[in-house]
Order: structure tokens, then C-alpha cells, then sequence
């Protein structure tokens, strides 16, 4: 079959990675952008649609927006309204639901009495009211007292949330992902403290779709990209894919860590204290979400969303998060010098493309570099004027 369509940029991915780029490349440079997306929806893995009784249901685990960035701040504000969402999440500890990340009040909890007002102190007097210490630095302490208090931690609400998060155990994991895990030397129980949080009041797929909206963007869903690659002429190539297909595993495939959902429907309007509850005991699933918490109505009913850690199966089933160590870093660096190589025609960006964890702020503001980098400071250009009066040349 001959070329269908001509574009300035292919995008591979409907994710926020590929539509905040996608945007960009219309609105800004008047380039003609075609996005492909394998799945039958645009949003990836932000992906949310109202249920039956109306409550908006995250497909694909919760997703709570924060960022301490104006830029991105401000740029997704111009395709949504926001609602206002604090985020607290609570862990279940021996039958108790304590917050977390883990906190003085969580410390409190841990150890009654006399002794946990004691390590509150010590807490404080070593590393400051306010800060945040994660628990590996805690269990190396040089405080035998808070080393044990570390060791606590670590044990009831770290090691069996890490291990079926990851299949593995906290030792084998990388640094980055361990990392993440602070304890807050404060009673503050907000998960995130970035300045800006809330969710899109229409919901994520209303904001993505209104960024894809451009008559210089056509949409392609329920679309692997290799399906229709021949069919397009293209300049170039956003690929927010998974880079070991991009190259067809010739390096070898990397590793993911896959999640299966359950849902549990229950007519009451609500269940949980908070949209998010942990479970790092022996319950095969690591955490439940309620989706009724990131809409203000109330509804006669709610959906709660079991999350499943599993093991990745190429073509089974998503890969949900890259599974960083040494051996699949150097994997991922094969791959990004391959692409480096053709890096004036296919570009990688978000959590798949660079094979990294991305929070969705970081992959806009990811994406909005690349536009600034590989359109607006290029010598690339777009004849607008000829774009803009339509799509002429997609028939
Ligand atoms: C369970 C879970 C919870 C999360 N919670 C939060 C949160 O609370 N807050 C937060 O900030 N971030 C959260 N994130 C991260 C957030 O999902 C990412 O930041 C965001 O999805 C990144 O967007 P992306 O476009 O890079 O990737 P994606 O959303 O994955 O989009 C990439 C798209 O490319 C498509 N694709 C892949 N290969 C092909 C192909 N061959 N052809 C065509 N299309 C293809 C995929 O189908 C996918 O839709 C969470 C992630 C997960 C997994």
C-alpha cells in the first residue's frame, strides 16, 4: 500500500507525554502531527471515564496530579479547571489504619507511650521539625534507638509493600525507587507537599482530548504504530512506546512490572477514610483505591479498585513500571545510544520512551523540552500558513 498521509511529526503514544507534544507541535510551530495510540482511548495510563452512577473511575490506578512547577502548572490549566484534592493515604498496620508516608503520628502509633515520645524527640533533634529522612538512612542510623525504630518501619509497613510492589526484595531494588520512601519529622499526614495538587474536574481524558483538539492533529486509536508506519511520510518521530519494541528486542527485552485490577462494587457512597489505603501485610493485592474520593458529589454507589502486583508478560499485559537495576539500565542505555543514532528522526520521551518512572508533571515538563529543543530551537520549519488553512493533504 502507497503513503496515506503526510505528516511533519509521527506520535507514537496518546498518553500526556505524546499530547503535550503533540499540542505544541500544532499550536506553536503549525506543524501537522498524527498520533497513534494501540489502545482504543487517548490518556494512557491517565485514562478515566465516568461509571454507570457517575463517579469518574481511574482505569489505570489513582492518579492524583501535583507539582511544585508553575510552567507545567500553568500550561495544563489552560485545557482544564481544576478540583481541589489534598492527597492522605492511610496503611494498614495490624488492623489499624495508620498514615503514611509515615509521619511523628505514625511513629506514635508504632510505639505508645513514654518510648515513642522519646524517639519523636530524638527524630527531631537529629534531623529537624519538618524534614524528611527516608528509611534506609534510618535503619544505617548511628542511634541504636531510631536504627530499631528504622528497623520497625521498615518491617511493617516497607518490606511487604516493596516486595509485592516489585517481586523482589528492597536490597535488589534501585536506590531511586527506595529512595522515594521518606519518613516526615512532622504530624503533617498530606502525601505530597507540592505547591500545586487537584484533579482535572472533567477528568483526564476531558484535558487531554481538549490539548489534542487542532485541526493540524489527526487521532488514530486502537492503532500499534508498526501497523501503519508504511503508510505514513513523516519528518520525524515522538516515540513514547516501550524503546526495546522500538528496535524490536534486538538487545535483548527489558524488564516491567505488570498490576491486575479488581473491582469490588458496594452501594454506599463511600468506604474508605481516604482514596488510597495500603495493605503491606500478607493480602496479595498492595493497595485499594476509592474512586467516589476525587469527585465532590456523593453517589448511591462506589467503586473500590483492588491493585495486583504481577509479574510483565510481553503482550499480555501492560507495562506498567520499568524495573530498574544495574543490568536493565545498561540494557536501556544500548537502546537510547541506537536511538541516538537516529536521533534526527525518532525522538524517545516519556516513562516508556526513557524507560524511567515519570509522575505526569515530569513527563509534560519533559515533553514541553523536547518541543522547545527539536522544534522551536531547530531549523525545522512549518509553513504554517499552508497548515493552518487545513488538512489538505491528509485525504
Ligand atoms: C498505577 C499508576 C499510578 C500512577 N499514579 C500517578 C499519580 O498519582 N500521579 C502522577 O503524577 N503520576 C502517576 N502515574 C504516572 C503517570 O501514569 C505517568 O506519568 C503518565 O502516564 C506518563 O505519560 P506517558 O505519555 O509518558 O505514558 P503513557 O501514559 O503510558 O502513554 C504512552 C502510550 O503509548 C501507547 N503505546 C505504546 N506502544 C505503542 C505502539 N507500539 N503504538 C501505539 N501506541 C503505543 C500506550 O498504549 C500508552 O497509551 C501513575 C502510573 C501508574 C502506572
Amino acid at each position: 500500500m502507497g503513503v496515506l498521509i503526510e505528516v511533519d511529526w509521527l506520535v507514537v503514544g496518546a498518553g500526556l507525554s505524546g499530547a503535550t507534544f503533540a499540542e505544541r507541535a500544532a499550536n506553536v510551530a503549525g506543524a501537522r502531527v498524527l498520533v497513534v495510540e494501540r489502545r482504543e482511548h487517548i490518556g494512557g495510563n491517565a485514562f478515566d471515564a465516568n461509571d454507570e452512577y457517575g463517579v469518574r473511575i481511574h482505569r489505570f490506578g489513582a492518579h492524583i496530579f501535583h507539582t511544585s512547577s508553575v510552567k507545567v502548572w500553568d500550561y495544563l490549566s489552560r485545557f482544564t479547571a481544576w478540583l481541589p484534592y489534598v492527597h492522605r493515604v492511610v496503611a494498614e498496620v495490624d488492623g489499624v489504619s495508620l498514615p503514611v508516608p509515615v509521619n511523628l503520628t505514625t511513629v506514635l502509633a508504632l510505639v505508645p507511650g513514654n518510648a515513642g515520645e522519646r524517639l519523636r524527640e530524638r527524630l527531631i533533634k537529629a534531623h529537624g521539625a519538618g524534614s524528611s529522612v527516608s528509611v534506609l538512612t534510618l535503619i544505617e542510623h548511628p542511634d541504636p534507638d531510631l536504627r530499631a525504630l528504622g528497623e520497625l518501619v521498615y518491617e511493617k509497613i516497607f518490606l511487604g509493600y516493596t516486595m509485592k510492589q516489585w517481586g523482589r526484595r528492597p536490597e535488589e531494588i534501585d536506590r531511586s525507587i527506595t529512595g522515594r520512601v521518606p519518613i516526615i519529622v512532622s504530624h503533617d499526614d498530606r502525601y505530597f507537599n507540592d505547591q500545586f495538587q487537584g484533579i482535572p474536574a472533567d477528568g483526564y481524558t476531558a484535558m487531554v482530548d481538549r490539548m489534542l483538539r487542532h485541526p493540524n492533529v489527526a487521532i488514530e486509536t486502537g492503532v500499534d504504530y508498526r501497523e501503519i508506519v508504511d503508510q505514513v511520510k513523516f519528518r520525524r518521530m515522538l516515540f513514547t512506546g516501550q524503546v526495546d519494541e522500538l528496535f524490536e528486542g534486538k538487545h535483548g527485552w527489558l524488564p516491567y512490572r505488570s498490576l491486575q485490577f479488581e473491582n469490588i462494587r458496594i452501594h454506599v457512597d463511600r468506604v474508605l477514610q481516604t482514596a488510597v489505603k495500603n495493605f503491606p501485610g500478607a493480602e496479595p493485592f498492595t493497595r485499594m483505591i476509592e474512586h467516589a474520593h476525587f469527585s465532590p458529589m456523593r453517589r448511591a454507589s462506589t467503586l473500590i479498585t483492588a491493585e495486583y502486583p504481577q509479574r510483565y508478560v510481553r503482550g499480555m499485559n501492560e507495562p506498567y513500571y520499568p524495573l530498574l537495576d544495574r543490568e536493565s539500565r545498561q540494557l536501556y542505555r544500548k537502546y537510547a545510544e541506537e536511538a541516538q543514532r537516529i536521533g534526527d528522526r525518532v525522538v524517545l520521551a516519556g516513562r516508556l520512551g526513557k524507560y524511567r518512572y515519570l509522575d505526569m508533571d515530569q513527563a509534560v515538563a519533559h515533553s514541553l523540552a523536547i518541543f522547545e529543543n527539536h522544534v522551536l530551537r531547530s531549523s525545522n520549519s512549518y509553513p504554517s500558513a499552508r497548515l493552518r488553512t487545513g488538512l489538505d493533504l491528509w485525504a
